[in-house]
């Protein structure tokens, strides 16, 4: 069957339209432009750090940010054909680049994987979710759910409130604005109880998002919660 689908709809890449040969998304021309990051990362927010280690390293943001997560991965920079992708994730119905992103944050975030582990993803509040038709980080969620074997749930988070948006805001303006802003939906408090859970978003800019529905989840009594990402914006040096 998946043979027939490739027939009538072979691959294409997801940056150039090309053909490609496998269904990671990205033909081997465009590979090299992709920012995936690989090698030594932070171990909190998966942003690439110089050199190599065989301990875990933190980034100087992490060191200087409190973190309610325990360990957290990104597949890609946020920047050149990495900042398109996930735009048109996001705002150009692409929603086909949903399952080639989940497998590159499964290539990543695999290593977190414990028993039991749900993922939810970060939500939206209804009238944008209205608006755009599709939760990004649902997709990637269900997606990477699959890749990774692990249960997910669309709805566990919610944003009872519309949150304004963060574009152009400083950090500090930013944790202001979201801290509190995202809770465990009434009806699946008992799903997250003491099970370990990952939390899937498209971008992270400061972390405040990410941080205001880890303690959402902690506050519910979750278990240890981690994070995976499609793309870390990389920080001002
Ligand atoms: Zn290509
Ligand atoms: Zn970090």
């Amino acid at each position: 069957m998946q043979t027939l689908v490739q027939m009538i709809y072979p691959p294409r890449c997801l940056s150039c339209g090309g053909l490609v040969e496998t269904d990671f998304g990205i033909c081997s021309a465009c590979w090299p432009k992709t920012p995936f990051i690989s090698g030594l990362s932070c171990d909190l927010c998966g942003t690439p750090l110089p050199g190599q280690s065989d301990r875990a390293e933190i980034c100087d943001e992490c060191l200087k940010t409190e973190r309610p997560w325990t360990k957290g991965r990104a597949a890609l920079e946020y920047k050149d054909q990495g900042r398109r992708l996930v735009l048109g994730l996001k705002h150009g119905d692409r929603q086909d680049i949903a399952k080639p992103a989940a497998k590159w944050m499964a290539r990543v975030t695999r290593d977190l994987v414990q028993e039991d582990m749900i993922i939810v993803p970060i939500p939206l509040h209804l009238h944008r979710h209205l608006a755009r038709r599709y939760n990004q980080s649902a997709l990637l969620a269900e997606a990477l759910a699959e890749e990774l074997d692990l249960d997910w749930c669309p709805d566990a988070l919610q944003r009872p409130k519309p949150t304004p948006s963060l574009d152009g805001k400083s950090r500090e303006e930013r944790f202001e604005t979201v801290t509190g802003r995202i809770t465990v939906s009434p009806d699946r408090e008992e799903l997250l109880k003491n099970r370990p859970v990952l939390i899937v978003d498209d971008v992270m800019t400061s972390g405040a998002t990410l941080a205001a529905a880890a303690e959402a989840c902690l506050a519910n009594g979750s278990g240890q919660v981690f994070v995976s990402i499609l793309a870390r914006v990389a920080k001002d040096p």
